[in-house]
């Protein structure tokens, strides 16, 4: 298969997690289904449990898994050493506050049955209800034997860094970060193609029947690292590019939000564009591409250069792999 690579889009997953709501459709366009609560829209995906599907041009119809197996490197660039495509990009709109949980390290995921990938994630928060929070990390001085007490007892809560986030901030959760995104948030996130959580507290709810949601105390607290403290709002950092900023370097995934026309790719590896706000158009060898609000595209890395136009007021996000 060798294709003139252009701009691939994919069918977005939808989940009906409890916490869901309809800002999904009224906010990002997604097409939910007309009725019921949604929280999340998984847009870009490449996992044992699921599997994104292109909707447009040469290879429409075809998974993205099948198109990782057939042209890795049409795809990826030929420096990976991957088998699935390593990023998952999701939507959320959390009504109400989500359970506290870590995600395991590539090493632990490795040799869990069956194995996964670890999952360091980062989040950009659309928008965010007054007075809303998001959890990210411990307090200082919080040990494993305070944070199984907090447990026991239901307070979990006294042990988490508790932040106030605003629209356009973006955190950054690494892999053995005791989490939970809070209610009133619209979040972008980005993260490893892992399906692995491990819930450890979620805030003595029941359902109708009287039945609280499985936890996983114990390897959560396996997993956690408590040498990291309370995370913060990540800095925004310039680059040479005007109205581009990197919001997270990692080993895993670089993140940047453009907010200015500008440029991307030709640079041997894929991009993940999607437009939490506003609307842009990319446009390359004579071609151009809407992206309004919600979309998201991926373009191979044997895409030539992409010019990126946005609308004042617009937030881009561009995600890709480090050096
Ligand atoms: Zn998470």
């Amino acid at each position: 298969m060798a294709n003139i690579p252009y701009p691939l889009r994919f069918k977005p997953l939808f989940r009906d997690y409890l916490w869901g709501g309809r800002n999904l459709a009224a906010r990002l366009n997604k097409s939910i289904p007309a009725e019921g609560s949604w929280a999340e829209s998984w847009d870009l995906v490449d996992h044992a449990d699921h599997e994104s599907e292109v909707t447009n041009g040469p290879l429409a119809g075809r998974r993205l898994g099948q198109i990782m197996r057939e042209s890795a490197n049409w795809l990826l660039g030929v420096d990976h050493a991957t088998e699935r495509f390593p990023l998952l990009l999701k939507y959320l709109d959390c009504q109400s506050v989500l359970s506290v949980q870590v995600h395991p390290s590539d090493d632990f995921a490795r040799r869990m049955n069956p194995p996964d990938l670890g999952k360091t994630e980062a989040w950009f928060i659309i928008d965010a209800a007054p007075n809303s929070v998001v959890y990210a990390g411990l307090r200082k001085g919080v040990n494993r034997e305070n944070l199984a007490d907090a447990i026991r007892l239901g307070i979990a809560e006294q042990c988490l860094h508790k932040i106030h986030p605003c629209a356009g901030d973006c955190l950054f959760i690494p892999a053995g970060t005791v989490h939970a995104l809070g209610a009133g948030l619209l979040v972008a996130e980005i993260q490893q193609a892992s399906n692995t959580t491990f819930r450890l507290f979620d805030w003595n709810r029941v359902d109708a029947q009287g039945k609280s949601r499985q936890l996983h105390v114990d390897q959560a607290l396996e997993t956690i690292d408590f040498s990291r403290g309370p995370f913060h709002i990540q800095a925004r950092q310039t680059t040479a590019q005007p109205g581009r900023f990197r919001l997270v370097d990692c080993d895993k995934f670089v993140m940047d939000l453009v907010t200015q026309p500008g440029s991307t790719g030709d640079d041997g590896r894929f991009h993940i564009l999607t437009v939490p706000t506003g609307k842009a158009e990319i446009r390359w060898d004579g071609n151009r591409e809407p992206l309004p609000v919600g979309d998201t595209v991926l373009l191979p890395a044997q895409m030539p250069q992409v010019r990126i136009e946005v609308e004042r007021g617009t937030t881009l996000l561009d995600m890709y792999l480090p050096n």
